[in-house]
C-alpha cells in the first residue's frame, strides 16, 4: 500500500489496479488461479476450499474483489465445485461455451471477465439455475 495523495478514492473505484494484459494477471494472479479464470480452466473436484464453506457471506471474484454470490444461494450439488442456485445478475454474465465438444454457458465476472464457471439447468432454486463455479476463482467475506 502506498500513501499517494490520490488513494482517497480508492474506495469508489479500484478501476486503476485492474490488470489490463494477460501478462499483468499473471503476476496478480496464483498460477491456479491465472489458469483458471484467465485460460478457462477447471480445477479438480473436491479440492477447494470453499467448497463446504458454509458460513454466512458474500462470495466476491478473486481477480477484481466483485460480489457474485450470496452464501444465501450456495448448497451442496455433490459435483465437487461450490454451487449456487442464484447469482448477482448485475456482476456476472453468461455466455455460450461450446469448447471441449460440449453445448455450455460459461460464467464470467463482468467486471475483470475472469473465467468462473458454468452454469446449468438443473438447480433446486425458482429459475432452476446450478451456478457451478471454481472454488479458486472466488474469495469469501464473512458477514
Ligand atoms: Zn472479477
Amino acid at each position: 500500500m502506498t500513501n499517494k495523495p490520490s488513494d482517497f478514492a480508492k474506495t469508489s473505484s479500484n478501476a486503476d489496479a485492474m490488470p489490463k494484459t494477460d501478462s499483468q494477471w499473471q503476476e496478480k494472479l496464483t498460477p491456479e488461479k491465472y489458469r483458471v479464470m484467465r485460460q478457462k480452466g477447471t480445477e479438480l473436484p473436491f479440492t477447494g476450499k470453499l467448497l463446504n464453506n458454509k458460513e454466512s457471506g458474500k462470495y466476491i471474484c478473486a481477480g477484481c474483489g466483485t460480489v457474485l454470490f450470496s452464501s444465501e444461494a450456495k448448497f451442496d450439488s455433490g459435483s465437487g465445485w461450490p454451487s449456487f442456485y442464484a447469482a448477482n445478475k448485475d456482476t456476472i454474465l453468461a455466455k455460450p461455451d461450446t469448447s471441449h465438444g460440449m453445448t455450455r454457458v460459461e460464467v464470467v465476472c463482468r467486471k475483470c471477465g475472469g473465467h468462473l464457471g458454468h452454469v446449468f439447468d438443473d438447480g433446486p432454486g425458482p429459475d432452476g439455475k446450478r451456478y457451478c463455479i471454481n472454488s479458486v476463482c472466488l474469495e469469501f467475506k464473512k458477514k
